[in-house]
């Protein structure tokens, strides 16, 4: 379902490269969950970016669902992420002045999709039908993490890319995420998390640890 080859990412810091990956592949079968670990600085965010399009290689591949995301325009990219990847960040992914149920309107929107009762499944799954109607701003950190996944899942993707999504939550709100992320994939999504927290390993079917820019 989710296939990268040999990734390579560098960055140039004034008059030095930073070799951020360095030939790094990975291979996600549908319905598996990857934990992605390793240090601070080790490549972990720039892996999960050159998978979800957002930042382009300077060498290998990346396919999901069979296509191409990487050496395509922006726009093309763009619609990819849409349709079949779901992204979920530490930082969150709501926008600001929609209300949650308005925030996974418009990710459906933006993949072709409208389906009004997967939508409310969703939120009825991750405990949030209460406050479908909520400004982000006014949940809770650990309401705010299962909205955050509601709107990664709200376009049914096909791959769920999830970074340090349990950074800041207290013990019982990353073991709910944990749950609903596990409950994804048993769905059939794939799912790969990129964190440094043992819950998450022990959560995971697999893990795959970076040092340096390179698998381990
Ligand atoms: P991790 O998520 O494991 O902490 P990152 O993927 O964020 O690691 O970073 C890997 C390396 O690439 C680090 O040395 C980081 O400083 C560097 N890096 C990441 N993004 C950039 C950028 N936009 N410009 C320059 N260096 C970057
Ligand atoms: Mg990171």
């Amino acid at each position: 379902m989710l296939r990268a080859e040999e990734l390579y990412r560098f960055y140039r810091a004034g008059d030095e490269e930073i070799r951020a990956l360095r030939g790094v592949s990975l291979d996600v079968a549908a319905g598996e969950t990857v934990a992605v670990t390793g240090p601070s600085g080790s490549g972990k965010s720039t892996l999960l970016a050159c998978l979800a399009g957002l930042e382009e290689p300077d060498g290998g591949i990346v396919r999901i669902a069979g296509a191409r995301i990487d050496h395509r325009p922006e726009r093309e990219r763009a619609a990819l992420r849409a349709r079949h990847i779901g992204l979920l960040f530490q930082s969150g992914n709501l926008i600001e002045h929609l209300t949650v149920r308005q925030n996974l309107d418009l990710a459906q929107r933006l993949a072709g999709r409208r389906d009004r009762s997967w939508r409310d499944a969703v939120l009825d799954r991750v405990g949030l039908t209460g406050r479908a109607r909520a400004w982000p701003s006014t949940l809770s950190g650990g309401e705010a993490a299962r909205a955050g996944i509601a709107l990664a899942v709200a376009n049914r993707p096909a791959v769920l890319l999830a970074d340090e999504p349990t950074g800041e939550l207290d013990r019982a709100a990353e073991s709910d995420v944990l749950r609903l992320l596990r409950d994804q994939a048993r769905q059939g999504t794939t799912v790969v998390i990129a964190s440094h927290s043992p819950a998450v390993r022990r959560f995971a079917d697999r893990t795959v640890t970076l040092k340096d820019g390179r698998a381990t």
